[in-house]
């Protein structure tokens, strides 16, 4: 059994891979708050298992094996955050940290009942696509609410979870995943106005809009 750490490492390549990023060193010891010498130790420890090929400047990617282990992972963590939410009454800004230590104490069974329970669901909470039980994983937008032109009509797919914070303000501007909204003006570069169904305009911060996956809506 791969110890939480070495599943959190795989987790972090899969996710930085994800965003188009490499996996170098410093990347990977910054997003998961560690030193570089630790993720050198155990870059080495998974590419001896077989889990990942590193190269120093191209940083780590996984193997078909260790993209298998981290989609297991993503699928228990995203199941955990839904079922918190759906079953628990947690709200999308709580359930990021309790799924980050849950989803290594799951057993299979576990994972099991959770899907069947909730319908075999295929997104969480923040919109981000759950991975089968098989390791497919529907493909998601890498374009963020920032870059839409002015004039065009974006469909909310998902946003990041990392941050309770943002999301709190996100759900405050009504700014759900699957929400429709119409891109208006940038009053003054740092900002940005949207036009709600309601036809009621928020202005976002480019932080948050950063934060907010789109695509188009027809
Ligand atoms: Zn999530």
């Amino acid at each position: 059994m791969l110890s939480e750490s070495a599943q959190d490492y795989l987790k972090a390549i899969y996710s930085l891979r994800h965003e188009n990023a490499r996996a170098t060193t410093n990347a990977l010891a910054a997003r998961l708050n560690v030193t570089a010498a630790s993720v050198t130790g155990m870059l080495k420890k998974l590419a001896e298992l077989k889990l990942v090929f590193y190269e120093p400047y191209q940083g780590a990617t996984l193997t078909p094996a260790g993209e298998k282990i981290a989609l297991e992972v993503i699928r228990h963590h995203r199941l955990i955050e839904l079922y918190l939410t759906e079953a628990m009454g947690y709200s999308w800004d709580q359930v990021h940290a309790e799924a980050d230590r849950l989803e290594h104490a799951i057993s299979e069974e576990f994972e099991d009942r959770i899907s069947t329970l909730l319908g075999h669901p295929t997104v969480d909470p923040h919109g981000d696509p759950i991975p089968t039980k098989d390791g497919e994983i529907a493909a998601s937008s890498r374009d963020t609410l920032d870059t839409s032109a002015e004039g065009s009509r974006v469909r909310i797919e998902r946003v990041r979870d990392e941050d309770p914070a943002l999301l709190r303000q996100v759900a405050d501007l009504g700014l759900l995943p699957q929400t429709v909204i119409t891109i208006g003006s940038r009053p003054d570069g740092a900002s940005l106005t949207v036009y709600l169904a309601d036809g009621q305009p928020r202005c976002i911060s480019t932080r948050i809009a950063q934060n907010i996956f789109i695509v188009d809506a027809p």
